[in-house]
């Protein structure tokens, strides 16, 4: 089976537009969509539509949660509460009943997939580096551990001899390694790279590739601004900061 791999979308329909075109050429079997469906970005609604139609293997956001329940924000920077409390004005029961549904782990053959970490997917805790990461290996039991969170890409191969980061774009699987694998960010990347970031996994062969797009980042900023989200959430499109 091979996957494509979708993280952090955050309401932009742009990003996930030219994502989709790409991904359909290389015909995967099925997707992955590990949260933050929405929050940040001006089209929620369209969003959350159009992933429900690639009917994905799809866990829960911290953003996602915090739509549905509003003391989640209270962790949340300024704007990123106000894109929050934005993106609940703006989605339908429908889409609201699809973020609900989302479970915050899903395990799918040999892989673990959680938005923030394995260990207390609840606690929305970021694994920035290989480091950071080593405590979170023996909370799942599977190979491979598919994560988001940060928008910022990451691969860790774990061996008897400790963690290490791999810098990909393309990384085949080894019997003595175990992984966590983060691909980016669709929606809002903050690696210094504005395209959008995706990726492919391939079980039959055992391999992940990291993969970017690049779209309209204009554009997407524009409608920010006018639907009346914090213009700072448009600009760092611009530069994937
Ligand atoms: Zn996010």
């Amino acid at each position: 089976m091979r996957y494509i791999i979708l993280s952090d979308i955050h309401g932009n329909l742009e990003a996930l537009t030219a994502v989709l075109e790409r991904a359909a050429e290389l015909k995967p079997d099925g997707y992955i969509c590990l949260g933050d469906i929405v929050g940040y970005g001006a089209s929620p609604e369209e969003v959350v539509e159009r992933v429900r139609r690639l009917n994905p293997i799809a866990v829960l956001g911290n953003h996602d949660s915090a739509v549905l329940n509003e003391r989640e924000a209270f962790t949340f920077n300024r704007q990123a509460r106000d894109g929050v409390s934005w993106t609940r004005a703006h989605i339908s029961e429908e889409s609201r009943q699809y973020l609900k549904s989302l479970p915050l782990s899903r395990r799918l053959d040999s892989v673990f997939c959680v938005h923030a970490s394995p260990s207390k997917p609840e606690e929305w805790t970021y694994l920035l580096s290989a480091a950071a990461t080593v405590e979170h290996f023996a909370a799942f039991e599977e190979q491979v551990c598919l994560i988001g969170h940060s928008h910022c890409p990451l691969i860790v191969k774990m061996t008897e001899y400790g963690p290490s980061e791999l810098k990909g774009p393309t990384e085949w699987f080894t019997p003595d390694g175990r992984y966590i694998i983060n691909v980016g960010s669709v929606g809002q990347p903050r690696d210094g790279d504005p395209r959008a970031a995706f990726g492919l996994l391939d079980l039959n062969d055992g391999v992940v590739t990291l993969l970017r797009a690049k779209y309209d980042t204009a554009a997407a900023r524009r409608r920010i601004i006018s639907a009346g989200l914090p213009a700072t959430l448009g600009d760092r499109l611009l530069d994937g900061s």
